[in-house]
């Protein structure tokens, strides 16, 4: 029995400079860790009667599908501001797209399969640390209902990969609505190739946009416009979660509106507006309150590309640009604040002439609330979830569950900070009692936005180590807890705490 895929290949039909045929380098002793059956099945990827050894052995790149016509794509982008015209997929290679049950185009993608002609000085391999953080991250990002590419399985390679030390490595294959990125449309920019340029934005305005009509004069201008809004939208949900994303260059944003590119991102534990892990974002350029900024500075670096194909003269392109880069912070301010509202159990965004709004407006109201957080460090997933078991408690409610989140023993006591608290508490049971009927739809509501369990650095750090040690167990349970991050569950107790001062991660790495 073989694996079967339904390959169309319809990126392999675009110009020949948009990509490099490349064949995976086979490994030693490929061993299957995971295999997504879930999501193979929304593929139609034919895997009944396979083995655990045929999947690891397609899977690792070692055999190559039916069909298939891998193949590593060309891009350029800005890292960290900086402009590198030749990047394009140095340890990727896609194994083709497909259609999937929903009449999406689907990319296939094999992550650590060897050199390709865009490697560079790079082995284009990757240790197994990296390959299961982006699987337990993408999933989880998935089951909190954020936008993202997907892990459809992972291979221990049975070969060393040589980074700071020796890691085991391992091979990820990634599922994308499509791997087009920022850094995809500079490539052709900057080589001056409107061919090229024309037929990725024909390419993306099909797959991704379709409600555009081919036909239309500005059908580019409203591509990108369709792109800002999907990004406006990603980074609030980002934002929402406590979620930094740690890379945002240009060659690492989606035109499709997917997060990408797992390497040092991490979930807030102890809340502060400019948070950051990253060991190589030492300016804090992609700090978590940056984000929206950075979203907006790659999206202008996008419109740069486009100029040439948006309608009327290049003073006219410019403003029709400038103009959907200012919609750009509409659209993420009018998410973040629908979304925040909802966190909070509101379930309408007031308006600033109705009466609960008229002395203080949600905006206001929020980061009034944000400011607390970070004043104390607390932790941001418990204190939302925390807030809303308390939705329906009225004047019962134990306030002194939420100050205890306090990352800070010294902020646990602080008066001040104590006072600030009970107050916007007040305010919020208020509002509540005042906007909403019944306090116990809130509550379930709340719990519903506001996850109980998130990917935290420490467990997937707990979880790697295990699994490079050759235990996948800790991998496995971690998984089946993000898989449902909105319930809590007693066997999944742990993962809903926030690390102890031993355990915190203050750190990550690009894992490269
Ligand atoms: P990333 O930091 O993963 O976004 O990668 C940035 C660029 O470096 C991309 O062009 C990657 O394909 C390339 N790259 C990263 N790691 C490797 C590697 N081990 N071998 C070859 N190319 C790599
Ligand atoms: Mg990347």
């Amino acid at each position: 029995m073989s694996l079967l895929f339904p390959f169309e290949n319809a990126y392999a039909q675009l110009p020949a400079q948009c990509f490099s045929k490349a064949l995976p380098t086979p490994v030693k002793k490929p061993q299957l860790i995971r295999f997504n059956e879930a999501l193979a099945r929304t593929l139609n990827i034919d895997f009944s009667n396979v083995t655990d050894d045929e999947l690891a052995a397609v899977f690792s790149g070692n055999e190559t599908p039916e069909n298939s016509e891998p193949l590593a794509m060309a891009y350029s982008g800005h890292q960290f501001g900086n402009l590198n015209p030749q990047l394009g997929d140095g340890r990727a290679i896609l194994l083709g797209d497909l259609i999937d049950v929903r009449g999406q185009l689907m990319d296939v993608q094999l992550k650590g399969a060897g050199r390709t002609p865009y490697s560079r000085g790079g082995d284009g391999r990757s240790p197994m640390g990296p390959a299961l953080r982006e699987y337990i991250l993408c999933e989880a990002m998935t089951a909190l209902g954020v936008p993202t590419t997907r892990a459809l399985a992972v291979v221990a390679s049975g070969e060393p990969v040589v980074r700071q030390q020796r890691e085991p490595g391992a091979i990820f294959t990634r599922v994308a609505s499509s791997h087009i990125r920022v850094g995809t449309f500079q490539y052709f920019a900057l080589r001056r190739d409107e061919e090229g340029l024309k037929a990725i934005a024909d390419h993306v305005i099909e797959r991704h946009y379709p409600e555009i009509d081919s036909t239309a004069e500005d059908r580019y201008l409203q591509m990108f416009k369709a792109i800002c809004k999907a990004q406006a939208d990603l980074i609030a949900h980002w934002m929402l979660l406590g979620f930094i994303h740690g890379v945002m260059n240009t060659d690492n944003m989606t035109v499709s509106g997917e997060t990408i590119d797992y390497g040092p991102c991490a979930f807030i534990d102890a809340f502060s507006m400019n948070k950051k892990f990253s060991s190589i974002d030492q300016q804090g350029r992609y700090a978590y309150n940056n984000q929206p900024a950075i979203g907006q500075w790659n999206l202008a670096r996008l419109a740069e590309s486009l100029l040439g194909l948006f309608p009327g003269d290049e003073k006219e392109a410019v403003a029709a640009a400038t103009e959907i880069l200012g919609d750009y912070s509409h659209w993420h301010h009018s998410a973040w604040q629908a979304g925040i509202n909802k966190k909070l159990g509101f379930s309408t965004v007031g308006d600033e002439d109705d009466a609960i709004n008229r002395a203080e407006n949600d905006k206001a109201f929020s980061e009034r609330l944000l400011k607390i957080l970070d004043d104390g460090r607390l932790d941001f997933t418990l204190f939302f979830r925390r807030l809303s078991d308390l939705a329906d408690q009225g004047s019962n409610a134990d306030r002194a569950s939420l100050l205890a989140l306090a990352d800070d023993p010294e902020a646990r006591k602080s008066e001040p900070l104590l006072t600030e608290l009970n107050a916007w508490l007040d305010d919020w049971q208020t509002r509540l009692s005042e906007r909403e009927v019944d306090l116990v739809t809130v509550k379930a509501r709340m719990h519903s936005v506001n996850p109980a369990i998130i990917p935290r650095n420490h467990r997937v750090a707990e979880a790697i180590a295990a699994a490079e040690a050759g235990d996948y167990t800790v991998f496995d349970k971690l998984l089946s807890a993000v898989e449902q991050p909105y319930v809590s569950r007693p066997e999944f107790a742990e993962y809903e705490q926030g690390p102890q001062p031993e355990e915190k991660v203050l750190r990550t790495f690009c894992g490269t």
